[in-house]
């Protein structure tokens, strides 16, 4: 297919832009070419997609079902319980129903941990949005439960083979915390052979520090170190807890971070140090994390909250300014999974989205991107393109009104059960 948007600001001027295939071919001034698609970009601006480098996806379901709890107690008493009930279906409706909030919140591609690989692999394709299926461990640090999970990651890489160009493979390590050292040596071993990309919850609560001295006599990034898993292409989520050693390893090892400030803030985990990162700040990313605890998808959202804690924390107000954020939420992203994207340039992936400049939080038009990062709200974004097809226009998503009932009969069943 190709789309071609006439008159639309990129950077800081009006230009053209043309699609083709599954990239942008061209940008220039009055592009005469014949496309399947005219866009009329006037008073639009063009950004990149946003890159959610950690989530999980089908948590939609969970929304609103419990908050305000201690993290322990909401996690045994509410969240675990009812993500027993779940099947492949209500995974597959409730990924669905987060593809839709990201599309319509901006976002183009998102790293999931959660379980029922088959049903994410579904409805990630159908949606069209690029993703990251993570085979998800969790053994409880018994390594026998490990052994029997095996065959079932080995199964779902093997399934990866077959997956479009939009869809990627990694293993997604729950944590130090419920994966024994046996298991994290294993993935660590076999993301070497195989060059997957692996996925982990790392340092997100004092406790979890405070446990891994008592059993371990090391820091939590020190024993991951320990097991070979660090050697690899690795996500680190929340990372706030570290001390300068620990960060000197993570930067030693190119580790990417996935920041995920409203979980952090929600769940009283702690605060990102983003000042010891500036230097490192090419592979900081952000996530939103899963709907139970956020408890939404918006990455704009996530990109302020960022920004702001970055200040708060430093007692620094030039701390992650506006442009820094935007790169951070959109191309930090793309290069932590390798994807030719996140920028808007020629050759590029055409992974954008156009956003309403005659919207009231879009004027005056002091500085577009002071404006996308500190004023906006998701109801900017008029259309949002993935891999050069469109996923929205004019804040219409195909197959939203379905997607929205489905979500809701689901629900119904799964409190019936
Ligand atoms: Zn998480």
């Amino acid at each position: 297919m190709s789309i071609l948007i006439k008159n639309i600001v990129i950077g800081k001027e009006v230009k053209d832009l043309l699609i083709e295939g599954h990239l942008i071919k061209k940008i220039g001034y009055n592009i005469f070419a014949s496309a399947e698609k005219i866009i009329d970009g006037s008073g639009k601006i063009a950004f990149p997609g946003f890159f959610n480098t950690h989530t999980h996806a089908a948590m939609t379901l969970l929304r609103g079902y419990s908050d305000d709890l201690p993290v322990l107690q909401w996690l045994q008493e509410k969240i675990w319980p009812f993500e027993a009930k779940l099947t492949e279906e209500d995974v597959y409706i409730g990924t669905k129903l987060a593809c839709l909030e990201m599309i319509k919140t901006g976002t183009v591609f998102f790293n999931d941990m959660y379980w029922h690989f088959d049903g994410i692999v579904r409805a990630v394709t159908e949606m069209g949005i690029r993703a990251v299926v993570n085979s998800v461990v969790i053994d409880f640090n018994n390594p026998d439960n490990f052994k029997q999970q095996v065959p079932r990651i080995l199964e779902e890489y093997e399934k990866s083979k077959d997956f479009p160009d939009t869809i990627q493979y990694a293993i997604g390590a729950h944590s130090i915390y419920v994966v024994s050292e046996y298991a994290l040596g294993w993935i660590a071993d076999f993301a070497q052979k195989h060059d997957i990309t692996l996925h982990i919850h790392l340092s997100e609560t004092e406790h979890e520090v405070d446990e891994c001295m008592k059993f371990r006599n090391m820091r939590p990034v020190e024993y991951l170190d320990s097991t070979g898993f660090l050697e690899n292409n690795v996500i680190s989520a929340h990372s706030i807890w570290l001390d300068d050693h620990e960060i000197e390893i993570l930067k030693k090892h190119k580790t990417t971070i996935a920041h995920i400030p409203t979980s952090n803030m929600k769940l009283s985990s702690g605060i990102f140090q983003y000042k010891k990162f500036t230097d490192y700040m090419e592979h900081v990313t952000i996530g939103t994390d899963g709907c139970a605890s956020n408890n939404n998808l918006d990455m704009g959202e996530e990109m302020k909250f960022a920004s702001c804690k970055a200040k708060m924390e430093s007692k620094d107000p030039t701390m992650m300014d506006a442009e820094t954020a935007l790169k951070i939420a959109t191309e930090n992203g793309a290069n932590a999974f390798g994807i030719n994207g996140g920028k808007i340039e020629e050759g590029k992936l055409a992974d954008l989205v156009l956003v309403n400049l005659n919207h009231h939080l879009m004027i005056p038009a002091h500085h577009h991107i002071s404006n996308y990062v500190y004023s906006a709200n998701s109801s900017v974004i008029d259309t949002t393109i993935c891999n050069g097809k469109i996923l929205m226009e004019d804040r219409t998503v195909p197959g939203e009104i379905e997607i929205l009932k489905e979500a809701k009969d689901c629900i119904k069943n799964l409190l019936q059960k």
